[in-house]
């Protein structure tokens, strides 16, 4: 496992995916996620350039933060319950997972700054996801309006696990449409103009339907607890 050529595959991609559809590199931002890694792990990957680490628990969170403080942009990228906010709030700079107003209000209770969230959507419908259902989102984002610390930069979603490439293209296709529509409301705390989406195994057809943000794991940082 080296993070340092990981990441030059992983940038390699990004460049000729872009060139091919006619975007700019520097609008995709790649976020470590060391989820299934040791510190350093997500040292090398700060090393090798990367300044966007993601994580989904909040003992994982604070394990690293304490080695590594906010040198790195810290993005909250898990299912978070209303509990586990107050042993976040202070290190992150993004929430990947706002999909619930009581989620929101704990949020804004707890924040001393404003907090960057992206909305997490539901796109495939599946049971086993979180995320607001692709029909609540405007609804979702005028309600959050009363909470002043939240910032809704954008919508994030995670692609159905399958091998089919277009069921993985549809549900990207929908975020975007989403992240159109709530642009369009014109609110001044959702600017909205990310797209958190694209894994290891997804994030080249991502990065052709938008993504501004790419969460990878595995094919950058490994996955220790798998052996790699
Ligand atoms: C684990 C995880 C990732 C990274 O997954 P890989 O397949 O290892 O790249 C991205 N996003 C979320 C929300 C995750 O939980």
């Amino acid at each position: 496992m080296n993070v340092q050529k990981n990441y030059q595959v992983i940038k390699k991609t990004i460049q000729e995916t872009c060139q091919r559809i006619g975007r700019k590199p520097e609008q995709i931002n790649v976020i470590a996620v060391t989820k299934y890694v040791s510190v350093q792990r997500a040292k090398a990957a700060l090393e090798a350039g990367i300044c966007h680490l993601g994580e989904n628990r909040d003992d994982g969170l604070n394990e690293k933060f304490e080695e590594l403080g906010n040198s790195p942009t810290w993005h909250f990228i898990g299912s978070l319950q209303k509990r586990k906010v107050k042993n976040i709030i202070e290190k992150v700079d993004y929430i990947h997972s706002l999909d619930r107003l009581s989620l929101a209000e704990e949020i804004d209770k707890r924040a001393k700054k404003t907090i960057k969230c992206f909305v997490q959507v539901n796109a495939s419908g599946e049971e086993s996801k979180h995320g607001c259902s692709p029909e609540e989102v405007v609804d979702f984002v005028q309600q959050l309006i009363q909470f002043p610390s939240i910032q809704i930069v954008g919508l994030m979603t995670m692609a159905p696990l399958t091998e089919e490439k277009e069921v993985i293209r549809n549900c990207f296709k929908k975020l975007k449409l989403l992240q159109l529509d709530v642009q369009a409301l014109n609110l001044p705390s959702a600017p909205c103009g990310e797209l958190s989406m694209g894994m290891s195994n997804d994030y080249e057809i991502a990065i052709e339907e938008g993504a501004t943000y790419i969460r990878i794991g595995t094919s950058l940082v490994g996955n220790e607890i798998g052996g790699v």
